[in-house]
């Protein structure tokens, strides 16, 4: 039975927008190339599949996880077949291209069985410019963006908001976005793959030709009501003792809190499991190799964990993601 945390081994995807900063800032296992973009951290998505890295459960996937611990894994959410949520860094050295993801009775629509796309970034560094774009400007209705999307542009049409180490960005399904050039974050999404590509900044390939986009697609699920995005303002939650809380989302398909603080605490009984991104310090649960997780590692509490003491180095920060 699954009674203490289990952590994974990363998985690493290289697109030409990324960098080195996964390896450099977070400790990933690089190779000598210079387009590390993403790194999965906890995913069960069909044949992209986490695998736990050390103890007794180790080389087991998510998938097989949650199919054969369902109760001790997952408690009262027990009876799910997929874990629903997945969990990146990404390095944007690039600026990516301008996209929007399908609600899930538009992804269920193309294809069968598949999520929509509900996500949430959580800034770790920016550079002094940095920028993302998300939502649209008040008054761009689906006629006004097609037009710009045919005359090149769309960036007239985006909300652009600079960013800081520390934001939270809820971006939910049917809203355009992109991530600027020059941030490296974490990311809480649902279990999905599904990105309609709008606007690709009227950049060409390696080939010198335009990348595909998917206009029709994009413009069918974008949700023209959503409006310019602006960071989320969190609300103060109790704390465990020396550790405070609070509540960065709160959302249909995932709820993030961030815990911060210095010292020795008990991890809190839940009835259900907890996902932690160390985005700062260090956090040991005993005196072993393994006991331990740093800046960069992802956490999974099962259900059933033991009861534990958790310790906490000086200006330690967790977001915990949970969902409902
Ligand atoms: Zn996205």
């Amino acid at each position: 039975m699954v009674t203490s945390p289990l952590q994974f081994t990363p998985l690493l995807k290289r697109i030409r927008w990324g960098g080195r900063r996964l390896g450099t800032r977070l400790g990933k296992p690089l190779g000598p190339e210079s387009d590390y973009a993403e790194s999965w951290e906890l995913v069960d998505h069909g044949a992209d599949q986490s695998r736990v890295c050390s103890g007794p459960w180790a080389g087991r996937t998510l998938n097989e996880l949650v199919r054969e611990e369902g109760t001790p894994l997952l408690g009262a959410q027990a009876r799910l077949e997929q874990f629903p949520l997945l969990v990146k860094f990404l390095d944007a050295n690039d600026r990516l291209s301008v996209q929007v993801h399908p609600n899930d009775q538009q992804a269920a629509a193309a294809i069968p069985g598949e999520r929509g796309k509900t996500e949430a970034w959580i800034i770790l560094e920016a550079e002094p410019q940095a920028c993302v774009f998300a939502g649209l400007k008040p008054g761009i209705d689906r006629a006004a963006l097609a037009r710009a999307v045919a005359q090149g542009t769309v960036e007239e049409c985006l909300h652009r908001l600079s960013v800081q180490p520390g934001d939270c960005i809820f971006i939910p399904a049917g809203t355009v976005h992109a991530l600027g050039e020059g941030v490296l974050l974490a990311e809480v999404q649902q279990s999905s793959d599904i990105t309609y590509r709008l606007h690709d900044w009227n950049r060409v390939g390696p080939d010198g030709r335009p990348r595909p986009l998917h206009i029709e697609a994009s413009l069918a699920c974008t949700d023209f009501a959503r409006g310019p995005v602006r960071p989320q303002v969190p609300q103060e939650l109790p704390p465990w003792g020396p550790i405070a809380r609070e509540r960065l989302v709160a959302a249909d398909y995932f709820t993030l809190d961030r815990l911060r603080g210095t010292g020795t605490a008990p991890l809190p009984a839940a009835p259900h499991c907890r996902i932690w991104i160390v985005v700062a310090g260090e956090i040991r649960w005993g005196t072993g190799a393994g006991e331990r997780a740093g800046l960069g590692s992802t956490l999974l509490w099962p259900a059933a964990t033991r009861p534990v003491d958790l310790d906490w180095s000086p200006g330690s920060v967790v977001i915990e993601a949970t969902w409902p």
